[in-house]
Parts: C-alpha cells; structure tokens; sequence
C-alpha cells in the first residue's frame, strides 16, 4: 500500500525512545563542537555563564539561549561573508546558498561537503515520504539559483532514482512543452505558482488535469494544506497535492506529508532537533496534538554553520503524534509567520488564516484574497479590510455570511469587499496576501 514504505525505516519509525537517546548523542556532540569551534557561541554561552558541563540531558538544553535571525545577520556583518557563526575554515565550505526572507536583506547561508550530504538525505526523505518514486519524472518549477530548496531538491529527487527536470521560474510556456514530451507526472512549486500555473494552462485553452500530473508537491510558504486550496489544485490537476516545511538557516525540507495527507511530519531527528515554543515566555511546549507555538530548531551534525535554539518565527500547530503511514515524527501544519502576523484590537491574526477561512466558501469564492493596510503594521484598526474573490457575481449575502464566518474563526471584524474571479494579482513565486496601500520606506 502506498505510503507503507520509506527511504530509512529505522528513523522514520523509531520509538520516542531511541530517537531521544539518539538525539542525546547527537547534542552532546554538536555542543562539544560548538563550544570548541563557534566563536558566536564561545561569546554567547560566555556571556550566560554557561559551560559545556551544563548540559548533559536533552532537558538541561532550556538553560541554553535562544539564537535569532537579527543576530545572524549582524554577526554576518560584522564577519562577512559567512559571519562570526561559521564553525570551519572557509576551504571547507563547498556551497553557498542565501535567504530571501520576508523582512531584510537577504544573508548566506554556507555547507561543507558533509553538509550538502546531510542535506540531501534529510531533503530525499521529505521527498520520499511525499510520495516521489523512482518511476517518477519531477518538474522543479521552483526557484533553482540561491534558494536552498533549489539544488537540494535536484541532488534529493536524483538520489531517489527519479528523474529531475530544471525548469526554474518564470517559465510556464515551456513548462506547456516539456510535461507532456517528458511524461513528467510530477512537479514541485508553492502553491501559489500552482494555482497561477492552472489559470495559465486554461488561458492556453487546455485543462490543467489533461497534463498528466499526479503528484504536486508544493512548499515554501503555506497553502497547501489549506483543505480549500489543497481541494481546488487536487480538482485543477487531478493529481494529490502534499506539501513540505523547511528553513533556509537549518535545512531545505525537515518536515513533509505522507499520502494520508494529515499535515506534516517532522523528518529529520537524526539532523535537527525540533522544540516548540510559547513564543511570549519563552518556554519549551511539550509536543503533544493540539499545542500551537514557534518552531525552534538545533542542528545537530552541521558542520558549517551549526545553530542552537534557532528561533524560526515559524507558528505551528501539532496534529497528531502518530499516523496510518507508520511514521512516528509527529504532525503539523505551519499556521504562518510571526513576521506576517497582525494585530487586531489585541488579536494575533495571520494573513493565512483569513485566507483559510475566506477559502472555505470554495467554490463560491476562488481562494485568492487580499488584505489592505492602510498603515504599516502589525497593529491594525478595525476592521480589518479584506478583499476576496468570488466565481459568481459578488452578493451581499456571501459578503455578510464571510464576514461572520471571520468574526466567529478569528475573533476580529472584517471588512469584505467581493470582486470578480481573476481580478487579484497571481505570484509565480510566494503570494503576497498583504498590500500596502501606504508609501513604504524601503
Ligand atoms: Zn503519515
């Protein structure tokens, strides 16, 4: 049975226990490393007064400080080009990737050759478990220069035996071509690209689902586990839609869906050791379903730019500890991201969430929204101005139904405007569900 079947058994099984005791090792050895060769963690752990005898347990691994994506970037420029946290001699480095990130200027991201390695499993695993064969011809209509999940994905679906076709960005007409010549029956993309992609293929005047692709497998931003977006690519292309979550600073892809399609699973224990936070105080959340929170990551065997207690900014919610695949790495989806998120009379809402719940009128609304502000946030006045798509010509019933439907899910007032099917803008990269109606500064 599909999904019955992985790329190494004994991780991707493995009891709560062994993957403690494995992980136990695991620190212990990166910690020796860092405090031998991370200038940025020597001055860190110096500055708490803390020394390598003060962790001995994966428990004793909350006494150790947070690292943030501000201090890798001063650290980056004060140390260029890699910054102060690179933990080997530049000849050692092999490649170098970099960060587009929602806010900031992009910054590197180094690997050593056990690192692209380290990689490439973790990536062929997330792969595998989203159901990428070795019969399989995959697409990659995603980024491939700088962006982490380029190259990666390349040598990830190589290793798996399948076939891998760098189509890149910005090219939908040859993408018409090179699927059905190829036979590709697989493609990797956001989901946005994904949805733009259908509209492009229907204004070449054929059906998405007539390309013959079975398998999206989609990523970089969320979406794709929206059951709403999810169901309207599933229905434009005919094939199963899975997604992946990863971070630039840590790995390309650590966590990814089975075919059971019931949120992510975390991959990668024997690579990355995960924590979930309350992201106000600061305290490690045990992870059990239904506890929501920030990803923190430590990297464990990274040799180039090991990091401790990354804070992600990513906010998360545990679906399950367990699942029909036979996996034992936990569950999630990403509910979005910090930087993204709003503040509405004291309400934390997340852009993705709007579009969560305006999705949900599918097919009456077409899933693209957008949401104005008329300020630079996150503190927005009531009400929150959003404005959807719908297929039909716009009601004041749907208008006030959506309205209500927000005020219940995401406890704030909104303010919808309908407008036709088509009239928002379609991103070939990440969508933007926010647009400034204000001068910005940059
Ligand atoms: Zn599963």
């Amino acid at each position: 049975m599909q999904g019955h079947d992985y790329l190494n058994r004994d991780i991707e099984t493995a009891s709560p226990k062994k993957i403690q005791k494995l992980q136990e090792v695991e620190l212990a050895r990166q910690l020796d490393y860092l405090f031998s060769r991370s200038l940025f963690y020597q001055d860190k752990f110096c500055a708490a007064g803390l020394r390598r005898k003060d962790c001995r347990k994966l428990r004793d691994l909350d006494r150790f400080p947070f690292t943030t994506k501000e201090e890798l970037r001063e650290s980056q420029a004060s140390h260029p080009p890699l910054g102060r946290h690179i933990a080997v001699d530049w000849h050692k480095v092999i490649r170098v990737h970099s960060s587009t990130g929602t806010t900031g200027k992009p910054s590197f991201v180094g690997i050593t050759r056990r690192d692209a390695r380290m990689w490439t499993r973790l990536t062929a695993r997330s792969f595998y478990t989203q159901g990428c064969r070795k019969t399989d011809v995959v697409v990659h209509a995603a980024g491939l220069t700088l962006f982490v999940a380029g190259l990666t994905s390349k040598d990830a679906i190589e290793s798996i035996g399948a076939v891998f076709v760098p189509l890149g960005t910005g090219a939908s007409e040859k993408a018409l071509s090179v699927i059905p010549s190829l036979g590709a029956n697989a493609m990797h993309c956001t989901p946005s690209y994904a949805s733009y992609f259908a509209d492009f293929v229907r204004r070449a005047g054929m059906e998405p689902r007539t390309l013959g692709l079975k398998k999206l497998f989609c990523g970089a931003e969320p979406g794709a586990g929206i059951p709403a977006v999810r169901a309207k690519l599933q229905e434009d292309f005919g094939a199963r839609v899975t997604e992946g979550l990863g971070n630039a600073d840590m790995a390309p892809i650590i966590f990814s869906e089975c075919p059971e399609q019931a949120g992510m699973h975390f991959n990668g224990p024997d690579f990355v050791l995960v924590e979930i936070i309350d992201p106000d105080i600061e305290e490690s959340l045990p992870i059990e379903t239904g506890v929501t929170g920030e990803l923190v990551y430590t990297s464990l065997q990274r040799e180039c730019v090991p990091l401790l207690r990354f804070r992600t900014r990513d906010r998360v919610e545990v679906l399950g500890t367990s699942c029909a695949c036979g996996r034992t790495g936990f569950r999630l989806r990403c509910i979005g991201r910090t930087d993204d998120m709003l503040l509405v009379l004291g309400v934390n809402v997340f852009p993705s969430a709007v579009r969560d719940v305006v999705s949900g009128f599918y097919p009456q609304t077409t899933g693209e929204i957008q949401i104005l502000l008329e300020k630079p946030g996150p503190r927005v006045e009531p009400s929150l101005r959003v404005v959807a798509e719908c297929a039909n010509p716009p009601s004041s019933e749907l208008k006030d139904e959506i309205e209500r439907r927000v005020r219940a899910v995401l406890t704030v007032a909104a303010s919808v405007e309908l407008v036709a099917a088509g009239t928002l803008p379609r991103y070939e990269m990440k969508g933007q569900l926010v647009k400034h109606l204000y001068q910005s500064k940059a």
